[in-house]
C-alpha cells in the first residue's frame, strides 16, 4: 500500500502528464474528469423517472410507472444516472467493447455525482456478473469497474463472487419479453448462505430490466430482503 502522500503526488503527476481531456470534444476537462464544462451542461441526465424501474416519466406523473404497478419487478427500486443517448451510448460501447477504461472512469464519476447524495448505504454491492467465457474474452467486467468506486465511496464491501452466471445468454434486446424470461431462467446461481439484508446491484445499462429482474428474483429466493439497482444509463 503506497503512502497516501505518494498516491497524491502520483495522482498529481498523472494529471500533469495526462491532463483530463473531454471525451466528447477534446477540450480540457474539469475537476479531474474527462469532461469539459460545456459538454457537462449538455449531458442527458436521467431526470424524472419511475422509482421502481428508472424508466423516464413525465415530471407530472406519479412515482411509479403503470408497468410497475401492474407487474412489479423483483427489485425494490432502481436509479439511473444518465439516459442511454449520445454521447453516453458511445462511451459505454467504447468502454465495453474496446476496453477504453477512461470512459468507464467517467461513467463511474457521473454515477457517483448523481446517485450518491442521499443514498441509503446497502450492506454490500454486487456487480452484475458476466459469464466466465465473456469475462475471459473481454478481460474485465464493466459492471465491476463501475461498482468498485461506488463501494469505496459508500464504504461497503464489493462482492463480485456472490452470484455466478451459469449460462451465457444472447443479448436480451433482440428477444420478446416471454423469450427473455425463458432464456434467463436458471441463468444465475447465488452462493450458498449469501443473504445480506440489503443488496445494491450495479450494471452499465438497463434496457428491458429482465436480467436485473431475474437476478433480483434469485437473490430474494436466497433470503435477501431488499434489492436496489443502480445503472449508469437507462434506455
Ligand atoms: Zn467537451
Ligand atoms: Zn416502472
Amino acid at each position: 500500500m503506497p503512502h497516501p502522500l505518494w498516491s497524491r503526488i502520483g495522482g498529481a503527476l498523472v494529471e500533469t502528464l495526462y491532463p483530463p481531456l473531454c471525451l466528447c470534444c477534446g477540450a480540457p476537462g474539469q475537476g479531474g474528469m474527462d469532461l469539459c464544462p460545456d459538454c457537462a451542461r449538455e449531458l442527458p441526465l436521467a431526470g424524472p423517472a419511475c422509482q421502481r424501474c428508472a424508466r423516464p416519466l413525465p415530471a407530472a406523473a406519479g412515482p411509479i410507472c403503470g408497468d410497475c404497478l401492474r407487474h412489479p419487478p423483483a427489485f425494490d427500486a432502481a436509479r439511473a444516472a444518465l439516459r442511454y443517448q449520445w454521447p453516453v451510448d458511445t462511451w459505454i460501447a467504447r468502454f465495453k467493447f474496446r476496453g477504453r477504461l477512461n470512459h468507464g472512469r467517467l461513467l463511474a464519476r457521473l454515477m457517483a455525482g448523481q446517485l450518491l447524495p442521499g443514498a441509503q448505504p446497502p450492506d454490500c454491492i454486487l456487480p452484475v456478473p458476466l459469464h466466465r467465457h465473456r469475462l475471459a474474452q473481454r478481460g474485465f467486467n464493466q459492471a465491476a469497474e463501475l461498482a468498485r468506486p461506488l463501494a469505496q465511496a459508500l464504504q461497503v464491501p464489493l462482492v463480485p463472487d456472490a452470484v455466478r452466471r451459469t449460462r451465457a445468454t444472447p443479448p436480451q434486446q433482440t428477444l420478446s419479453a416471454a423469450r427473455r424470461r425463458h432464456n434467463l431462467r436458471g441463468a444465475f446461481a447465488v452462493r450458498a448462505g449469501f443473504a445480506p439484508g440489503h443488496v445494491l446491484l450495479v450494471d452499465d445499462v438497463m434496457t428491458t430490466g429482465s436480467t436485473l429482474d431475474e437476478l433480483a428474483r434469485r437473490l430474494k429466493a436466497s433470503g435477501v430482503r431488499r434489492v436496489e439497482v443502480w445503472v449508469a444509463a437507462r434506455a
